[in-house]
């Protein structure tokens, strides 16, 4: 029997070509790639499923990626060369004979031309060595349809952003377990991408905390090398007072509803960071507000006037 291993996202593509390939007979192996910048989900029970973490190897693509950026900081060519070099890690490992993608020729404007497509095979070292169920009747023939392992009358001929075709034979073939296709990847949300524009012309690497703290808050860059991260609600604040370290300043007003508030930066900025973490607190109408600022176990108390909303925007990142 043919091995397969199946690059699985949870998502609706890829678990029909998932389903698809069983139903050929094909022994499968499905592969979950996962980063930080995903939002997670519960992935659907799938029987041997691996999960890859290339979190610290994709924040380096985000940085600088080789064949550019999407609509928003998506890189998703240079994703897509990572996915499939990991199948194909996985492949030799297991000595399987192919990769199974959920991909569709012209759903993305970037990453699924079909120029894109083979260029991605290509650059991972799999080249014909991908087959993609749902579009492969529209595809050059791959090396397991050559050999026979695979009978390329079975593959699709699905093409474009229309999900229409692929819900339809997803029900006709039982597979309901899948991602709705508004979740998902973060490089893709404008305004997680405005953050992350931020960072990326302030720091020279990004951390998995980094990632974390993108996720969450209001930003606001103070100043070139200082920025102050306002919780929005009691899960967000926990978020924060659990990130901080020691090279943070930790802000709140006490006795009172009130963010907790992440400085990163010089002691020099506090005074702001206090006006801005007052302004979200619920003594944000009185005159005079007193801030705790606390860092390396020591608080420093300091009054401020609640900062106002004009100068609030200049700082909103
Ligand atoms: S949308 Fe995000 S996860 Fe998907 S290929 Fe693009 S960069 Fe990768």
């Amino acid at each position: 029997m043919a091995k397969a291993v199946v690059l699985y996202s949870g998502g609706l593509d890829s678990s029909l070509a998932l389903g698809i390939v069983k139903k050929w007979g094909i022994e499968i192996y499905a592969l979950h790639i996962s980063h930080k910048f995903i939002s997670s989900q519960q992935l659907p029970t799938i029987d041997g499923l691996k999960t890859v973490d290339v979190t610290d190897e994709f924040a380096k693509i985000v940085q600088e990626p080789e064949y550019g950026y999407g609509k928003n900081l998506n890189p998703c060519i240079d994703c897509r060369i990572l996915m499939l070099n990991k199948a194909k890690d996985y492949m030799k490992k297991i000595e399987a004979d192919f990769v199974v993608t959920g991909e569709v020729l012209e759903q993305r404007p970037m990453s699924q031309r079909l120029d894109t497509l083979l260029l991605i095979e290509k650059r991972a070292g799999l080249e014909g060595l991908v087959v993609r169920p749902l579009s492969g009747a529209l595809l050059p023939p791959t090396i397991p349809e050559t050999k026979g392992l695979i009978d390329r009358k079975n593959m699709l001929k699905i093409k474009g952003k229309s999900r229409r075709l692929s819900l339809e034979i997803a029900k006709t073939m039982n597979v309901v377990d899948f991602f709705s296709p508004s979740g998902g990847c973060l490089l893709t949300d404008p305004g997680f991408c405005r953050r992350l524009a931020d960072m990326l012309r302030s720091q020279e690497e990004i951390s998995v905390r980094d990632i974390e703290l993108l996720k969450i808050g209001r930003h606001f860059r103070i100043a070139s090398d200082a920025k102050l991260i306002v919780g929005r609600n009691e899960g967000e604040n926990t978020v924060i007072e659990e990130i901080v370290d020691e090279s943070h300043f930790l802000l709140c007003v006490p006795d009172t509803g009130s963010p907790s508030a992440l400085l990163h930066g010089d002691k020099k900025y506090m005074k702001v960071a206090a006006a801005i973490t007052a302004r979200y607190s619920d003594r944000k109408k009185e005159p005079k507000v007193e801030v705790h600022c606390k860092q390396k176990g020591k608080t420093t108390t300091i009054v401020v006037e609640p900062v106002d909303d004009e100068d609030l925007n200049k700082w909103r990142i």
